[in-house]
């Protein structure tokens, strides 16, 4: 057995924690924050992470949480329907609120392995063992480092100094509805329009989260200031269904995030650390991927892990999630310049193919994430 940090106590970090306490290491888990709370309404987890689950009983707790959702429609801004992609029993998506995961992971993590306020500020890597530096606490040696410290992680930044987040020309508008009649539960939308891409997500319970994305500069100062009557201006000429979101949302609860990805890295190990999730491999939200992706390297490396010999699981974690990461990285950016299109006639021209392109090409896009082995 062995003894094992993981640093950073988001989904990747505690999914990771879950499955390599329950083959008895000793892990400890440090979060710099004093609680933890995901900053987000609400996510969507594939079928293909419930599957790659197996029978464990996480699945079961994430599906009494989850909203079932079995379509996907993209639609124009005067509702027209370009494309609708019904997802089989196995590919259908769960949609929860980001906190509700959180809460779920985490009650399958002992309380004693979780370490709020302690703050990594370096790493010691060596050949057969790594230090973990903190800023208030002592220093303390591991076998193993898993770096879940998500996007802007200070522990690859000091391994890869040269990989850094790239700005990918759009900014995110997030919320969450407590109490709206969604008249059909089981279909997630997206509106395209060059004023920028509205989604709207069922989740249990009347409730709803919602995005809106807009193509803007890094950090840009006109969207800091956008508020509730900035977005039902910009978006008064789309169908009701949008409207009548806007206008349910509270003014001082909208989240607002630039987004970002990583260049595909080559590697996940160094040595004794292993990144995964955001950290090693953080992508834009455009196929719904990006935290699933964290769970999926954590029942990975899992698997390995008891599995394998030491040098040999890591090995094999990295062939299986190395290359894969990077499909997603790049399959989800190409997406998001597809969907992000500003110009009328190119929009025209998207909008017409994307409507006679066949239902099943869109969902093809899709087809790799469950083909992916787990140990
Ligand atoms: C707009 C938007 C929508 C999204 N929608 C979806 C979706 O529908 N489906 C989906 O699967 N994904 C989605 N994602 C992506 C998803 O949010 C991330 O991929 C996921 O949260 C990554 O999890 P993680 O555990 O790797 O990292 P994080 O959630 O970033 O967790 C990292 C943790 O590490 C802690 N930490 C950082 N540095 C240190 C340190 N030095 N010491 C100690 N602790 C540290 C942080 O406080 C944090 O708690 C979306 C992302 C965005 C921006």
């Amino acid at each position: 057995m062995m003894k094992i940090a993981i640093v950073g106590a988001g989904i990747g970090g505690l999914t990771t924690a879950a499955l390599l306490s329950e083959q008895g290491h000793e892990v400890k888990i440090f979060e710099k924050n004093q609680k933890i709370s995901e900053i987000g309404a609400g996510i969507g987890i594939g079928g293909n992470v419930l599957e790659k689950l197996g029978d464990h009983d996480l699945v079961k707790g994430i599906r009494n949480i989850g909203q079932e959702i079995e379509q996907m429609e993209v639609l124009d801004d005067k509702g027209t329907v370009l494309s609708n992609v019904k997802f089989k029993k196995k590919t259908t998506n769960l949609t929860v609120k980001r906190q509700d995961l959180v809460d779920v992971i985490q009650s399958y993590v002992p309380e004693k392995q979780i370490f709020l306020g302690h703050h990594v500020v370096a790493i010691e890597n060596e050949a057969l063992k790594v230090t973990l530096k903190f800023e208030t606490q002592t220093d303390e040696a591991f076998d193993l480092c898993i770096a879940a410290d998500g996007i802007h992680s200070t522990i690859r930044q000091s391994i890869v100094p040269n990989s850094k987040p790239i700005y990918r020309g759009y900014t995110v508008f997030r919320g969450l509805i407590e109490d709206i009649n969604i008249k059909s539960t089981h279909i997630a939308k997206e509106y395209w329009s060059s004023k920028g891409r509205v989604g709207i997500v069922p989740l249990l319970n009347h409730q709803a989260y919602w995005f809106i994305s807009i193509n803007a500069k890094e950090n840009d100062e006109k969207f800091k200031t956008y508020g509730k009557p900035h977005l039902q201006a910009r978006f008064n000429h789309f169908p009701n269904e949008v409207r009548a979101m806007l206008d349910k949302q509270s003014e001082t609860d909208i989240l607002l995030h630039d987004i970002f990805d990583l260049q595909p890295l080559k590697t996940f190990i160094h040595q004794r650390i292993i990144l995964l999730g955001d950290a090693a491999h953080a992508t834009t939200p455009n196929m719904g991927q990006g935290a699933g992706q964290a769970m999926e390297d954590a029942i990975v490396l899992a698997n390995c892990i008891a599995s394998y010999d030491f040098e040999e699981a890591l090995q094999r974690y990295d062939k299986l999630r190395v290359k894969h990461a990077k499909k997603v990285i790049k399959r989800s950016r190409r997406i998001g310049k597809i969907a992000q299109k500003s110009n009328k006639l190119i929009i025209a021209i998207r909008n017409l193919i994307t409507k006679i392109l066949p239902n099943q090409f869109a969902s093809a896009q899709t087809k790799f994430l469950f083909k992916t082995k787990i140990k």
